[in-house]
Order: structure tokens, then sequence, then C-alpha cells
């Protein structure tokens, strides 16, 4: 087992400890955590073998934790599997992640649930997966959740598909409440959409389509927080698009602290104008709207009603992308780029300090989600992500299977340097 010296850094951590402080690792987890230049090698217990990494200039925050992941395993291995998908994510400077259940077969079943697990075991970092709603993402009939939680399920969803039977959501909530399990939800109702992933407006005009109306989004988020407030439920309203569903989830917070949202990079980045320049590269689901929007989901970040960044890592091979724009599969790799778009257009704006950026990017998420991480603390997991905020780089070269991304060529300013994951280091720049 690695013995690891952390000295130097600037530690963020919002739930515990911060400052100039030197971090003791030994046996996967946090042994001593102290002001820097106040543990030396003769604090291990076996000071032989001790590592000591100088990381001056960095950030040593809890590492990053994401609610939103597709890895395409099984079934779509062409895209990305389980062990390139966390090699992206240990580039990113994550060491959780959560998977979606939209994979082929679906995640309706613990044969598939315990594939994905055993899988995410040999990666290194944590791999969670999420499953079904309901069987086949049909739809139609509950998966048999007693069972699922119990073989280790993260929570449930049908990400990819909008639940459209209400009767059938407002069960699954019943049931999830009362297995103390989170639901998170696709949003968005194919009645007010004719071609999915470009925004209806000036994108839809410029290809000549109709696109995706934001009405889409806005009414099943009505109607899912209506649902919530009524059963108990804990949810989570997925990659969050329109100012006005990110307003929906404010009131319902000052009602229950069990109503939760994502965000996504790509929609706190960029607007419509990314996909009338970048196309299929830059078409996902909800789509990019306009720049009150964008300006919107960065307030919900700010002021908490979105407590968490997930990136929606959604990759997708070149030759799929390559299709017109109304028939590509929608969706963009998130998470070797999620650090520097946060920087980039959150923490330089001003819109978060980078406190709050760690909360919305490891503690938040791990809350909401019940996880036992987001924080560095002795005697817990060390899962720790080391950054430069004001390094520099290209975004390319990515670790993904996939590359398919509007950002690719364009320079970065935020890079991980170091992930540790149960006291490993997974990734170094
Ligand atoms: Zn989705």
């Amino acid at each position: 087992m690695e013995r690891l010296l952390i000295k130097n850094g600037k530690v963020v951590n919002p739930e515990g400890k911060s400052g100039m402080l030197d971090i003791l690792i030994e046996d996967g987890a946090v042994k001593q955590i102290a002001d820097a230049g106040e543990i030396n090698a003769d604090s291990a217990s076996d000071p032989s073998g001790l590592k000591t990494i100088d990381v001056s200039g960095c950030i040593v925050s809890p590492g990053f934790i994401d609610v939103h992941t597709h890895f395409r395993d099984p079934g779509q291995t062409h895209k990305e599997d389980i062990f390139t998908g966390a090699e992206a994510a240990k580039r990113g400077g994550y060491t959780s992640v959560v998977l979606m259940a939209n994979t082929i077969p679906a995640v309706d079943n613990t044969e598939t649930l315990e594939y994905v697990l055993e899988r995410g075991r040999q990666t290194g970092i944590n791999v969670l997966t999420c499953a079904n709603v309901t069987v086949g993402m049909q739809g139609k009939e509950l998966v048999d959740m007693d069972a699922l939680k119990a073989a280790g399920a993260a929570g449930f969803t049908d990400d990819g598909k909008p639940l459209l039977d209400a009767d059938l959501v407002k069960r699954a909530m019943k049931k999830s409440a009362a297995l103390g399990m989170i639901l998170s939800f696709h949003e968005e109702d194919p009645a007010f959409i004719k071609n999915n992933g470009v925004n209806h407006g000036k994108a839809s005009e410029h290809f000549g389509i109709y696109g995706s109306d934001r009405e889409a989004e806005i009414s099943m988020i009505r109607r899912d927080i209506e649902l919530a407030l009524e059963t108990g439920a804990e949810i989570d309203i997925q990659h969050i698009s329109t100012a006005e569903g990110v307003e929906l989830v404010r009131e319902a917070r000052k009602k229950s602290a069990k109503i939760h949202a994502e965000a996504t990079p790509h929609h706190f980045s960029l607007t419509e104008d990314a996909a009338i320049e970048h196309g299929t590269l830059a078409k996902m689901n909800p789509p990019l709207r306009t720049e009150a929007d964008r300006l919107a989901v960065a307030e919900g970040l700010r002021d908490g009603t979105i407590e968490m960044i997930a990136t929606d890592h959604a990759p997708h091979s070149a030759e799929e992308k390559s299709k017109p724009i109304t028939e590509a599969p929608s969706g963009i790799i998130g998470l070797e780029t999620m650090l520097p778009l946060a920087i980039m257009n959150l923490v330089e704006p001003g819109v978060l300090s980078i406190e709050q950026f760690v909360e919305r990017a490891s503690c938040g998420p791990a809350k909401v989600y019940g996880l036992d991480a987001g924080v560095i603390k002795e005697g817990m997991q060390a899962d720790i992500c080391i950054f430069d905020s004001r390094g520099k780089w290209i975004a390319g070269d990515y670790r993904s299977k996939s590359s398919n991304s509007p950002f690719t060529g364009q320079e970065m300013r935020g890079m991980v340097k170091w992930t540790i994951c149960r006291g490993t280091v997974v990734y170094e720049a």
C-alpha cells in the first residue's frame, strides 16, 4: 500500500479542515492533516516507503463526484467502456462516478447491475450505478426496486428517456421514498419536441428545423416537483437547461429539501450559438439554450438552488456525430473538461468562489447521493483531486474512447495535476 505525503498545498475542503496544510495518507486513508511543515517522514509508520508530493501552487480538494455519467457498458463499447470511462474520470479529477442505466441491456435487472459494479471495482476509482425505474426503459412497468437496491443501486433513473406516465412516476416516487432512495429525472416532454438536441429558437431557425421547445423541460419539471412534494420522494432534476426550470426548483426547495438539481458544464458555459457554430458536436438533450438561461443556471449554482455540477458525459463515435444535425445522437463528453469550464465560466467571472465550486463538484453530490465521500478527513478514504486553477492546456487528446466535444482545440484554464483514489495516485499530469 502506497504511503503518501502531500505537501504545501492549499487545501479547499468545505466540509473539513482548509488552509495551507500537509496531508499524510496511509493504507488508503487520510492518517493526518496538519499545518504545512508539521508532518515529516518520521510521522509515517514506515518512513522508508513514504512518497512525498510537493504540490506548491496547487489546490487540494476532495475528489470530484459525478452523479451523471454514461460509460455505455454493456452494449455500446465502441463509444466508451467502463475502463476508458474511468480513465477519463481520473484525468478530470473524479474519484467517484454514478453511471446512468441506459445501457444495452439496460440496468433494469440485478445481473447487469452486478456486471457494471464488478467491472467498476477493477478501475481504481469508485464506480457506482443507478438502476432503471422501468423495465426495459419502456416507461410502463416498475423494476424490482427492492432487489436493485439490495444489489447496490445508487438511485433510480430512466435517464435518456422521459417518463411520460404521471401515475407511474407517482408510484415510483412512493416506492423510492419508502426505500430511502433518490430518483433522477430526464425532463423532456416529446410533445414539445420535433427535433431533439437543438433549441427551438435561433438555433432551430438556423438549421431550418423546429427543434426542442423550452416548454418540454419546464412542464415536466413542474409535474415532477408537484408529485415529489406530494409523495415526499427525494428527487434529482437532471441537466437543467432553462431559467424557468431553475426557478421552479428554487421555489420547490423552500418547501422541501428533498428536491435537488444538476447543472452540466455545457449548460453553464455555452448557448445555442455553439450549436450553430459546432453543429452535432454541440447537440445534446436538453439542448443549449439562450444566454439568459445560461446565466440562470449559473445563478442557480451560486445561490445553492443547484447543488451539483454533473457532466452528463455522453460519448459517441465520430462516425455517429458526422451524421446530419437531425440524425446524429445527442450528447458530448464532459469528464475531462469539467474543471476548466467551471474555472473559466463560474470562478473567474466571480459567480462561484473556489470553495463553492468544490462544494458543487464534490461535497454537494456526495450529500445528495448519500456517499461517504466529498471531504478530506482523518480516518476517511483518501479520495483527493489536486489541481492548478491557472494551469493552461488545450482540450483534446482525451482518455475517453470518444472525442465528441465542442471544446476540442480550445485553450483551457484549470488543470488536474494528480488524482488520488483510496490513497493511490491514479492519475498524474
Ligand atoms: Zn438525460
